[in-house]
């Protein structure tokens, strides 16, 4: 029987037999081993490509554009995560990296291993791709932009004239697609695959 190490605790834990979308946890810490889904590289190869080109209107199409005593401005994702570059660069960097390049990175990776496993074609490098792609899944940050948008936005309705620019719909569209990448892509399916397949 295979075994595989708990990254939370480090125990050793024989893998159970886990029927379909089944997540198998630690007995001792509780934390999540692994979860049984599907592989369907082709499926997130389709996805992934597609929410690679939703980025570009959703990160540079207008966001909201706001109007004050006459005034309208717009403003999209860059400028806004970039907005805040001379008061707080800290804060400014890190909404930076969890908001633009870790989703982009994140989503690149995850097309790469999807069309290697597609064709399968094994790279030297699809073991750094996996990696990266598990490190990258604790800082893509979409959702968290999201919220804060929205909390935002209903603060200055009071003060102000909002309108939704065509980039928010991208954006929504890119956090669904996002949202469906993530909870169908299983870093341990994606390595068995490369293992059985080498
Ligand atoms: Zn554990």
């Amino acid at each position: 029987m295979k075994t595989i190490i708990c990254r939370h605790c480090d125990m050793v834990s024989n893998i159970p037999h886990l029927p379909i979308n089944y997540v198998a946890k630690c007995c001792r810490c509780g934390g999540a081993l692994y979860k049984n889904t599907k592989c369907r590289p082709s499926v997130l190869l389709a996805l992934s490509l597609t929410a690679l080109l939703v980025m570009i209107p959703a990160f540079y199409f207008p966001l909201i554009s706001v109007n004050l005593l006459g005034i309208t401005e717009d403003t999209n994702l860059l400028q806004g995560a970039l907005m805040m570059l001379d008061s707080t660069p800290v804060v400014s960097v890190v909404v930076f990296f969890c908001a633009v390049i870790a989703p982009t990175l994140l989503i690149s990776c995850i097309a790469f291993s999807s069309l290697c496993l597609t064709y399968n074609y094994f790279p030297a490098s699809i073991p750094k791709v996996l990696q990266l792609t598990h490190s990258l899944m604790h800082w893509s940050m979409l959702e968290v932009y999201m919220v804060s948008l929205m909390v935002a936005v209903f603060k200055l309705m009071s003060y102000s004239d909002l309108y939704f620019g065509s980039g928010f719909y991208f954006f929504i569209t890119l956090l669904l697609l996002d949202m469906t990448i993530i909870s169908n892509y299983s870093n341990h399916a994606y390595w068995e695959r490369y293992i059985n397949g080498k």
